[in-house]
């Protein structure tokens, strides 16, 4: 069942309930007090009636009843075992409306010939002695339909308001769902072309739907953009791989043709194969990592020191280095959680880039703040310009693409670190200025030993 059929269909019956006690309760509650406010009435006057038996004894009864005589109905007095001995009436077809003998006060309704009557009997005891009961018994039809009545009144303006509500719940639903209704069509209009549409957000309200359609813009946005560093990241890595092998192929078509007769051809192809197939294996190493990282990391991390590790990375690079890397440990003990493999590799990384990239020694330092422990890589090279700083983390960006070529750069080592640090809970972040070198600063949550 759709959603608005479902509003419409549960706010109608609501109100169906609603209304239904409401009504009845107003329909009895009128009813009774009605019916009541009349024998209160019937039991006044025979108050009256039975004082003014006792005060003037000498007056004949019927007189005395006939006195009090109601406007539409009877007054009687009713013995036990006899026929009424006394009654007076507006009417000669009531004189035979069966009232009963009740010993105690009795209030009630009878209902004779089409007619309803409300009846007061009072006991009281007559100048013989004997018990007697008076009775008055009104016609209460007006009454009765007055009370019908209100009842039609009730039915009809119940269905009228039903109807109503039936109607406008379903303008409110529609109102209510439209928002929903275009967030579906623009997701089907998604599904087929395979786009990335947003939503028109109608307006500056902050309601419900308004926030729904802006989540919803955000969550496309994003989807977009890694979409688009997807394509570019399968295009550079297909660029990347297709130079390699456009280089081998050249020398294979040379040796073919001259590689025979030219020793000096063949030499100079040997060597340039291998370097550009070293390089492709490289790549793909970098490319298989990447994609592997993220199950290698989750389940092998143990609790290290982390100045010992950095010291130890340290030590083993710089036989390798042009320059001197200087370690300085400013934290007493920094225990964190690291798989130490893909941890070095990190570090290897930052002090790899800082070697390739800069002419002056690099620094390494260890500091701690706020329960997290940084390494701060430092060289004084030619520094990143501001305007690329926040791609140097992509995949395959360069900044300089012809000299990261010239020193084995691909373009991921950047991007591989700044996942190791995410695993790893921690972040990587870059300070530079293009001439005053670069600093890469990673920080991870230290542990409490
Ligand atoms: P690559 O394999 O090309 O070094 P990275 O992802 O490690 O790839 O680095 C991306 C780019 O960022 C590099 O090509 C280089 O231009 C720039 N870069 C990285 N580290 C430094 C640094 N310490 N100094 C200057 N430029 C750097």
């Amino acid at each position: 069942m759709r959603l608005q059929t479902r509003i419409q269909l549960f706010t109608t019956a609501v109100l169906i309930v609603l209304l239904l006690a409401a009504n009845t309760s107003i329909y009895f509650i009128f009813k009774n007090t009605s019916i009541s406010s009349e024998q209160n009435r019937l039991s006044n006057t025979s108050s009256h009636i039975l004082k003014e038996m006792n005060e003037k004894p000498e007056v004949p009864m019927e007189t005395m009843l006939q006195a009090y005589l109601l406007s539409d109905g009877l007054i009687r007095i009713a013995e036990k075992g006899r026929t009424h001995t006394v009654q007076v009436y507006t009417d000669s077809a009531y004189r035979h409306i069966p009232s009963g003998y009740h010993d105690e006060q009795y209030e009630g309704i009878i209902e004779y010939k089409d007619s309803i009557f409300a009846l007061v009997s009072i006991p009281a005891i007559n100048e013989k002695g004997e018990i007697i009961s008076l009775q008055l018994i009104e016609n209460i039809d007006v009454l009765y339909e007055n009370i019908q009545e209100l009842k039609w009144v009730l039915v009809i303006t119940s269905i009228v308001v039903i109807i109503i509500l039936y109607a406008t719940s379903g303008i409110v639903g529609r109102l209510i769902l439209l928002p929903i209704q275009r967030l579906t069509t623009t997701m089907s209009t998604i599904e087929k072309k395979g786009s990335f549409e947003k939503i028109v957000v109608a307006g500056d309200s902050r309601d419900e739907m308004n926030e729904l359609a802006m989540t919803f813009n955000r969550m496309m946005a994003k989807l977009e953009d890694s979409y688009i560093k997807q394509e570019q990241f399968v295009s550079d890595a297909s660029h990347e791989l297709k130079t390699p092998l456009t280089v081998i192929n050249s020398y294979i078509k040379m040796l073919k043709r001259w590689g025979k007769e030219r020793p000096e051809v063949l030499e100079e192809a040997i060597h340039s194969i291998e370097t550009e197939s070293r390089r492709m294996k490289y790549l793909t190493e970098q490319l298989l990592e990447l994609a592997n990282l993220e199950e290698t990391v989750e389940y092998g991390k143990e609790v290290a020191d982390l100045g010992a590790v950095v010291e130890s990375t340290v030590k083993r690079l710089q036989p390798t280095f042009k320059h001197t890397i200087r370690f300085i440990n400013y934290s007493d003990c920094s225990y964190v959680k690291i798989h130490e493999q893909s941890f070095v590799q990190l570090l290897v990384i930052l002090l790899d880039n800082a070697n390739k990239y800069s002419d002056d020694d690099i620094t390494v330092e260890l500091t701690e703040a706020n329960g997290c422990a940084s390494i701060a890589v430092k060289d004084r090279g030619a520094g990143i310009p501001a305007d690329v700083q926040p791609f140097v983390f992509d995949r395959m960006f360069r900044v300089d693409k012809t000299r990261s070529r010239k020193t084995g750069g691909t373009g991921l080592g950047l991007s591989i670190a700044k996942k190791i640090a995410e695993q790893h809970d921690g972040k990587i972040i870059l300070e530079s200025a293009e001439g005053a070198g670069s600093n890469f600063i990673v920080t991870l949550p230290k542990l409490e030993v």
